[in-house]
């Protein structure tokens, strides 16, 4: 192999001036390819977090709530500390919008689910699961903890008024509480807290029953 010495000034200029603008180049197309990745990234975290979260009111959705119930069920298997669930449905939402309108059922649905999202603490998981049906997971509180939170969430929600364009509205919440057991499946967990929702309804609604 013969190696060639290019003592042309004029060449070894070109050749000079030729690496600093490939180097400069790669370097912009690096720099803009770990920008583009940054970006990509962040649209994606922005969008895991949408999907979990229900627009018409700012609260977790259904996928929101499960993931969570799973991690502080998963928590609570490692170290033994009370996880309770509350499940609370608005007592004849659907006689609003019959009377009233759907567009009048939409604001006192807000209003609701603004008094229960501000009722419960910062790492507390305040849920909307569908229609008027709402599911909140307390970290570290007991059973009757929580029936004491469920009750006076419960009071608020009575002496709460709506005004709307017909007759303000004033209306009442069922609520069912439990507190999980060790490692209890999400579905057994979701199945109880009804029942005991089903209850309070049965009972006669604006009440709160445990399971
Ligand atoms: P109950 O006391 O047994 O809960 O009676 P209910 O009339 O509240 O009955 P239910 O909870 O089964 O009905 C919920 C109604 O909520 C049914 C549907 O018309 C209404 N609904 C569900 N989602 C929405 C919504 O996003 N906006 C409005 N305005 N209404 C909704
Ligand atoms: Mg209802």
């Amino acid at each position: 192999m013969s190696v060639v010495f290019v003592d042309d000034p004029v060449v070894l200029a070109i050749v000079s001036a030729c690496s600093l603008v490939l180097g400069g180049l790669l370097g912009l197309w690096v720099g803009r390819i770990w920008g583009v990745r940054r970006m990509l990234q962040s649209v994606l975290r922005d969008a895991e977090v949408t999907a979990r979260i229900d627009s018409p009111t700012g609260l977790w959705n259904r996928l929101g709530f499960e993931e969570r119930y799973l991690a502080a069920r998963d928590g609570r298997r490692k170290c033994d500390w009370p996880v309770s669930v509350l499940f609370l449905d608005i007592d004849n939402f659907k006689a609003v919008n019959d009377t009233h309108g759907h567009p009048t059922g939409d604001l006192v649905l807000g209003c609701v689910a603004h008094l229960i999202g501000e009722s419960f603490r910062e790492h507390d998981t305040v849920a909307r699961m569908g229609g008027d049906e709402f599911a909140v997971m307390l970290l570290g509180a007991t059973l009757s903890e929580s029936i004491e939170v469920a009750e006076r969430v419960r009071r608020d929600v009575s002496s709460m008024s709506v005004p709307t364009e017909a007759e303000d509205w004033s209306g009442t919440v069922s609520i069912g509480v439990i507190e999980i057991t060790r490692g209890e499946e999400l579905e057994s967990a979701l199945k109880r807290v009804d029942l005991a929702l089903y209850a309070a309804k049965h009972a006669g609604r604006n009440r709160v029953e445990a399971n």
